[in-house]
């Protein structure tokens, strides 16, 4: 049997690192419900030492969420735990999510630390973690820049003194695939099997995902992602770009419901203030819009030919066709039948012509209500219907000698 995939989805915390982004406590709550619904199978709720909001956030969703486990983020400090494990108390099963850098920039330059002192802080606060939780996750921050070997003494402690699960961060978002999925094959064989291990990436050089791929490939148990790739900086791995790769190559078993994309990606969008990019994967207005006449040629006649990733896998009802001065007849006709406003053959030409007309005074989208004015324009002017035609023919000619007139 494939292996199942775990998916932790950190939105609410990694992602309401994004810059200039404040979620509310009762957003937070609406946004996890509709989170959990997904499917995912942990949902890091927040960083409970960071704030009092944050704390109450975390708290009230613990006790709200059921059906996935429930994470809180701390530092390396046993006030930060203590405040998780309070936060978590009404959790169903809680997750305590430890974090730690551990390459020489962060241990040097950020927390002056030395290694001996890392390790040992490490071994403590897992042990204390440990006597919260059934459930620890060690994370290594920075992990991609740390020295290999150090970096295995360190999850070998963290999993001595009782990490269940290890997350192995590219924080930066500077590996490379093939690099990021050694690394991860690498500890996957040295943790053993009773360990789950974990990729965290982000976007920085536009390889999250492609990054978080790899780690699957080579053993990964858990990734973590956030909805439309929302994060500190460039962002990190994007739920709903892993979604469809799993459910498009079948690599893993999981647990997601991918319908419920659309709507969850919209209510991030609002909630957050951050709006997804048009030609966005998966969520962008664009994914499913087609817009050249020779595109939308191909769509009608079967949607696989420009189609690799199906509107109705993430709950989009279907395609949409951009109508430009680039769009064909077939593509102009289809817009007004599903709008009901459907054009005879006869007036096709016309219509077409008042159409193209439009699209290059508008030089842009001809909107289904402006094609709708066009088709009634046709029809209630039967002596410009003459002109129209003439309009056309040239317009036909001038399209097979690949250059258009300006009307
Ligand atoms: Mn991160």
């Amino acid at each position: 049997m494939k292996p199942y995939i775990r998916i932790l989805d950190t939105t609410l915390r990694d992602g309401e690192q994004t810059p200039g982004v404040h979620l509310d406590v009762e957003e937070k709550i609406a946004i996890a419900q509709e989170i959990a619904g997904l499917g995912v199978d942990t949902l890091e709720a927040g960083f409970p030492a960071s704030s009092p909001g944050d704390f109450e956030a975390v708290r009230r969703i613990a006790g709200m969420v059921r059906g996935c486990e429930v994470a809180a983020l701390c530092r390396c400090r046993p006030q930060d735990i203590a405040a998780a494990a309070e936060a978590l108390a009404p959790a169903e099963r809680p997750v305590i999510h430890l974090v730690l850098g551990i390459s020489e920039i962060h241990l040097e330059k950020k927390l002056g630390m030395s290694r001996a002192a890392a390790a040992r802080s490490i071994a403590e606060c897992t042990r204390i973690a440990r006597s919260h939780a059934a459930a620890v996750q060690f994370s290594f921050e920075d992990a991609t820049r740390a020295d290999p070997i150090f970096l295995r003494q360190c999850v070998d402690t963290a999993i001595e003194h009782g990490a269940t699960r290890v997350n192995l961060a590219d924080t930066v978002g500077c590996a490379l695939p093939q690099d990021f999925g050694a690394l991860v094959s690498g500890i996957v064989a040295f943790a053993g099997p009773d360990i789950i291990v974990s990729a965290h990436c982000h976007n920085d050089m536009g390889l999250a995902t492609a990054n978080t791929i790899a780690a699957i490939q080579r053993g990964a148990r858990q990734v973590e992602v956030t909805v439309n790739g929302i994060g500190e900086r460039a962002g990190n791995t994007a739920l709903e770009e892993v979604a469809v790769i799993l459910h498009a190559t079948g690599m893993a078993r999981h647990g997601l419901d991918l319908t419920r994309i659309a709507a969850l990606s919209a209510r991030v969008a609002a909630a957050t203030g951050v709006p997804v990019q048009p030609n966005r994967p998966v969520v962008g207005r664009n994914a499913f819009a087609h817009s050249s006449g020779i595109h939308q040629d191909g769509i009608l006649k079967a949607p696989e030919i420009y189609e690799h990733v199906r509107p109705q896998w993430v709950g989009v009802a279907g395609h949409r066709f951009i109508l430009t001065a680039r769009s064909g007849r077939h593509a102009v006709a289809h817009v007004a039948r599903e709008n009901g406003f459907a054009v005879a053959a006869e007036e096709l030409d016309s219509v077409y012509a008042g159409f193209i007309a439009q699209a290059d005074a508008t030089r842009g989208e001809v909107g289904v209500e402006c094609l709708r004015a066009v088709v009634e324009r046709v029809r209630s002017a039967p002596a410009r219907r003459v002109a129209a035609r003439g309009v056309v023919r040239e317009y036909k000619f001038a399209r097979s000698a690949w250059h258009l007139l300006d009307y």
